[in-house]
C-alpha cells in the first residue's frame, strides 16, 4: 500500500465534507494540516488547543468513523498543537486518540503549559539553581502583548526590568489592576524577556496562592529552612495576584523575608495585584511599605482600537478568521475586560459553527447579548458542586470518589452539566473538579443529562429546583 498521509486525510475530507455543513468544513476542517502516518496513526496539526478541544467536542463520532474506515480497526488520530494558546491543563480523550505533546511539527519544543500542582523544588536534595523550572507560559510574550494607553507605564516598566533585573529604580514592580485586564500576561512576558536576554538567572513565575501552599506543607513538614532558602537563590521572582496573601499573616512574614533578603541582594521583585497597594486589606502595613519602593503601575481597559488589535492578535494566534466588521463589532461592544471579549469571540466562532449559520453582524449581537447576560450570572464550578452536593444532602468529598452509587453518580452527571451551562470552565477543567474525571466523561454527563431532560419530566422539574437554588 502507498497511501501517504495526504492522500488518507483527503479522503478523510471528502467524507467529513458530505456529513457537515459548509462552514463548520470551512472553520473547523480546512485549517487542518496532515503531517504524518505511522502504520496506523494519522497525526494532524491543528492550530490552537481551543481547535482541538473543539473537534474532540464535537466532531468525535465523525473523526473516529473516518479514520477507521480508512485506516481499519486501528486507525488512530494523533493530534499536533501548532500554538498552545492556554494553560488549561486537560486529559486525553477519545479512546484511539493522543494528543502529540511532545514535539509541534516545525521542530520547536511543545510550549510548556502550567503544571497545576508544581512539585515543591525546594525538597529535591542539591538542587542546583539552573535546574529550577521557572513556570513561565510560552505564549504570554511582549509581542503577543498589545501597546495601548492603557497599559504603557506598565508595559514599558516591565521592558526595563526585563533589560536590566534588580538594577533599576523598579523594585519592586508592582502591576495592579481588575481582573482581565492582563497582569498575568505581562508578568509572563516580562520573566520570559529577563530569561532572553538573562540566560544566566534564574526567574520564577509563581501564584500567591502556590507559594502559601508550598509555605503550609513547609511548615507542615518542618522545612520552612528549605523554603526560605530556594526562593532566596531566584534571581527574578514573580508574584501573580498577592492579594490572596491577605489575612494569611503567616505566610506575609516569610514572604517578608524573602523579599527583604532579594531586595538587598538586588534581585527583582514583580508583584500583581487586584487592587491598588495601598487599598489591598489584611496585609501587614510593613510589607505594603516595602511596595512603595519601586514602581506601581495599573491596567486600564484598552480603549476600542486596541481592544480591536488585541483581538486580531488572539484570533491570528488561533488561526481563525474574523471579517473587520466583526471584530470592531465586539471591540466596541464588550467594554468590560480583555478575558470576556476573548469569551464572546469564541462563542461566537463555536455558535456559528454548531448551529451552521454565517458570521454576520446579526449574529454577532445576538450571542453578544446572550453573553452579556449570562456573564453576570457567571458562576463558578465549585459553586455548583456545592449547590448540587446540597440539594442531594451528599458530602462534597463524595463526588471525588470512586462509586457507582446512583446518587452519587447522579449528582455527578449534573454538577458536570450545570458546570457546563453556567460556568466559563472547560471541560476539561470542569472534570478535574467534579472528581478528576477527564472532559470526554464531561462530555458523556452532558449528553446523558440533556438527554434524560427531553424524556423525563420529573428530572427536568428537579433540574429546574437545583438551578433555582444556584440562583438564590
Ligand atoms: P488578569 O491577570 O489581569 O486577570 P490576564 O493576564 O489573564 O488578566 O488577561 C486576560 C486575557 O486578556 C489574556 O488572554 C491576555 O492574553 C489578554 N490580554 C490582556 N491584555 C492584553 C493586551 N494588551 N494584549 C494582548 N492580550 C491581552
Ligand atoms: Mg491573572
Amino acid at each position: 500500500m502507498t497511501a501517504n498521509h495526504l492522500e488518507i486525510w483527503r479522503k478523510c475530507l471528502e467524507v467529513i465534507r458530505d456529513n457537515t455543513s459548509e462552514q463548520s468544513y470551512a472553520t473547523w476542517f480546512k485549517p487542518i494540516v496532515p503531517i504524518a502516518l505511522n502504520g496506523s496513526v494519522l497525526t494532524i496539526q491543528v492550530p490552537s488547543q481551543f481547535f482541538y478541544e473543539w473537534l474532540e467536542e464535537h466532531y468525535i463520532d465523525l473523526l473516529r468513523k473516518t479514520i477507521k474506515r480508512f485506516l481499519g480497526p486501528d486507525g488512530k488520530l494523533e493530534y499536533s498543537i501548532l500554538m498552545d494558546s492556554t494553560d488549561r491543563s486537560y486529559t486525553m480523550v477519545m479512546p484511539g486518540s493522543t494528543r502529540n505533546n511532545t514535539k509541534n511539527p516545525i521542530g520547536r519544543p511543545a510550549p510548556e503549559t502550567l503544571s497545576q500542582n508544581p512539585i515543591n523544588p525546594f525538597v529535591i536534595p542539591g538542587l542546583k539553581k539552573l535546574q529550577i523550572d521557572s513556570q513561565l507560559n510560552e505564549n504570554y510574550t511582549f509581542d503577543n502583548f498589545i501597546e495601548g494607553d492603557c497599559n504603557r507605564v506598565a508595559r514599558q516598566g516591565g521592558l526595563v526590568v526585563a533589560a536590566n533585573p534588580g538594577k533599576n529604580s523598579f523594585n519592586p514592580l508592582l502591576i495592579y489592576s481588575s481582573t482581565g485586564l492582563g497582569k498575568t500576561h505581562l508578568c509572563h512576558a516580562i520573566g520570559l524577556e529577563a530569561k532572553r536576554l538573562h540566560p544566566d538567572k534564574t526567574v520564577l513565575y509563581v501564584q500567591a496562592e502556590q507559594f502559601t501552599n508550598q509555605y503550609v506543607t513547609a511548615s507542615k513538614n518542618k522545612n520552612l529552612n528549605d523554603f526560605v532558602h530556594f526562593y532566596q537563590m531566584i534571581d527574578v521572582l514573580i508574584i501573580d495576584d498577592i492579594q490572596f496573601l491577605a489575612k494569611k499573616t503567616m505566610t506575609q512574614e516569610a514572604f517578608f523575608h524573602i523579599f527583604n533578603y532579594l531586595h538587598q541582594n538586588n534581585k527583582q521583585l514583580i508583584i500583581t495585584s487586584d487592587k491598588f497597594p495601598a487599598d489591598l486589606q489584611d496585609m501587614e502595613p510593613r510589607l505594603l511599605s516595602r511596595f512603595k519602593w519601586g514602581l506601581a503601575a495599573d491596567l486600564q481597559m484598552p480603549d476600542v482600537a486596541t481592544r480591536a488589535a488585541i483581538l486580531k492578535r488572539k484570533l491570528y494566534h488561533n488561526g481563525i478568521n474574523l471579517p473587520d466588521e466583526i471584530v470592531n463589532y465586539l471591540a466596541t461592544n464588550v467594554r468590560t475586560n480583555i478575558r470576556e471579549l476573548e469569551g464572546v469571540m469564541i462563542s461566537l466562532v463555536a455558535q456559528s459553527s454548531l448551529n451552521k449559520k454565517a458570521i454576520t453582524v446579526e449574529l454577532t449581537q445576538q450571542i453578544l447579548d446572550r453573553f452579556l447576560r449570562n456573564s453576570v450570572k457567571e458562576v463558578s464550578v465549585e459553586y455548583i458542586i456545592n449547590v448540587v452536593c446540597d440539594y442531594f444532602t451528599i458530602p462534597i468529598e463524595q463526588l471525588a470518589m470512586k462509586t457507582r452509587k446512583h446518587q452519587v453518580v447522579q449528582a455527578r452527571q449534573i454538577a458536570m452539566f450545570l458546570s457546563k451551562k453556567y460556568s466559563k470552565a472547560s471541560l476539561a477543567s470542569i472534570g478535574k473538579q467534579c472528581g478528576n474525571k477527564d472532559h470526554a466523561t464531561v462530555h458523556h454527563a452532558c449528553k446523558t443529562v440533556s438527554d434524560r431532560l427531553e424524556t423525563d419530566r420529573q428530572f427536568k422539574a428537579m433540574l429546574l429546583d437545583i438551578e433555582k437554588k444556584m440562583s438564590m
